[in-house]
């Protein structure tokens, strides 16, 4: 019997994911159908001098990268599929999936990109000025690098479209609901993730109601009733909800109306402000980041723990309500997935919602971190949203395929 080919030479056997940010450029390569990324890596820092881009594969090794220019997202990308040729040349693809922070009230699927698509895309420019712009970026450069080849958006707002129209809107005159001011909720690729790994491995609680805390640099939780989303803390911008590293989280909108009025802040200066100067960074001046801040003596630091941890405790309650209970509570996300610390400073003062954690577990950031006999259980699932843009790049791609 003949050995089977290698995978790397066999055509379309590939799909590379995209995740374009202002500076960045996250990417994996999946072996079509494989769950385990053969590549993943990312260009940092595109357009400064010092721009950097680091792989690893699927052992985790670093993978060598030579003299990479990343003056753009188009040049960034030309350096990774460089790299990635060394080891995969034929590099047929399948897809190419890409996260959009944004698909507005239309899409709640992945969808293969045409023109007419890009075009309503480029429409939610305004809804989402920090991340879209980028976002279709990283999609004209794949498609000028890979012709032919489908590239799949993937949604960060599809996973809530099914929202109830209570959480959908804001007492605003209707005329501004219709013209798509409305909480969309993001974060929604990691909680489809978070969603089905749990239907996996404890299906019994997947059925019930679950708030599901994604803790990173960006923060929101979401109210998942038998994997449905009903609720979430972000809305119409990914600044609602949760404080975050630099962004503030739920803000009363007199604040904005005093910053404009009385201090004669401009839109942009106040973006800035709410986006990049706010959340952990802003209370604690000392950093945005959470291990920084835990190891900090800074009182501001040790203060600035105290109120996303206050935030984080209501939200949860907040999210519980608007499913009339709760089942479990799952910890996903950078700080969610590692910070003993903070999953057991939330879960503290919710004893009365029957959390109660084991200490061990917790330490151990174990799949189950409650205690045997509370009547919330609590896990922790580390959230892997390549692998959702992968899974559905790919589907998206075959049933295009066979409905051309
Ligand atoms: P992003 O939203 O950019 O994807 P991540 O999900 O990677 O961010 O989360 C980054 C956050 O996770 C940072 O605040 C970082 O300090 C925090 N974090 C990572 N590991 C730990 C840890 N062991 N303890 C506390 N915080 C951690």
């Amino acid at each position: 019997m003949n050995a089977p080919e290698p995978i790397h030479t066999r055509p379309g056997q590939f799909v590379l994911t995209l995740n374009a940010g202002s500076s960045s450029l996250k990417v994996a390569l999946y072996a079509s159908g494989g769950d385990t990324p053969l590549v993943s890596g990312i260009a940092d820092r595109i357009g400064g001098a010092d721009g950097i881009l680091k792989l690893k594969d699927g052992a985790g090794q670093p993978m060598p990268v030579h003299g990479a220019q990343l003056d753009s997202h188009e040049s960034a990308l030309a350096a990774v599929i460089d790299a990635l040729r060394r080891d995969f040349p034929a590099l047929a693809l399948v897809a190419v999936g890409h996260r959009v922070v944004h698909g507005g009230a239309r899409y709640a699927e992945p969808l293969v990109l045409d023109d007419a698509a890009l075009e309503y895309l480029e429409s939610l420019v305004p809804f989402a000025p920090l991340h879209q712009p980028h976002n279709l970026r990283g999609i004209r450069a794949a498609m000028a690098a890979f012709p032919g080849v489908p590239q799949v958006a993937c949604f960060d707002t599809a996973f809530h479209r099914q929202h109830p129209w209570v959480n959908d809107a804001f007492a605003l005159p209707r005329a501004l609901y219709a013209e798509g001011v409305r909480r969309y909720g993001f974060h929604g690729l990691s909680y489809e993730y978070v969603s089905g790994a749990l239907a996996q491995r404890a299906p019994g609680l997947s059925s019930g109601c679950v708030v599901v805390a994604h803790l990173g640099n960006g923060a929101s939780m979401c109210a998942v009733q038998n994997g449905r989303s009903v609720a979430s803390t972000m809305g119409f911008s990914a600044l609602d909800g949760l404080p975050m590293g630099t962004r503030c989280g739920q803000l009363d909108p007199g604040v904005l109306l005093y910053l404009m009025d009385q201090k004669g802040m401009s839109a942009g200066h106040i973006s800035d402000l709410l986006y990049k100067q706010s959340g952990l960074l802003g209370l604690s001046g000392v950093s945005n980041d959470m291990r920084t801040l835990e190891a900090s003596p800074a009182p501001e630091a040790a203060e600035a723990i105290d109120y996303f941890v206050f935030r984080c405790q209501r939200e949860v309650g907040a999210m519980a309500a608007a499913m009339g209970g709760i089942d479990a509570l799952v910890f996903c996300g950078g700080i969610g997935e590692n910070s003993r610390l903070i999953r057991q400073r939330i879960c503290e003062r919710l004893a009365w919602m029957g959390i109660e954690l084991d200490h061990q577990r917790n330490a151990a950031n174990a799949f189950v971190v409650s205690t045997e006999t509370a009547r919330t259980t609590v896990l922790v699932i580390p959230t892997n949203e390549e692998l959702v843009i992968a899974r559905a790049a790919r589907a998206a791609a075959l049933t295009a395929e066979a409905n051309p």
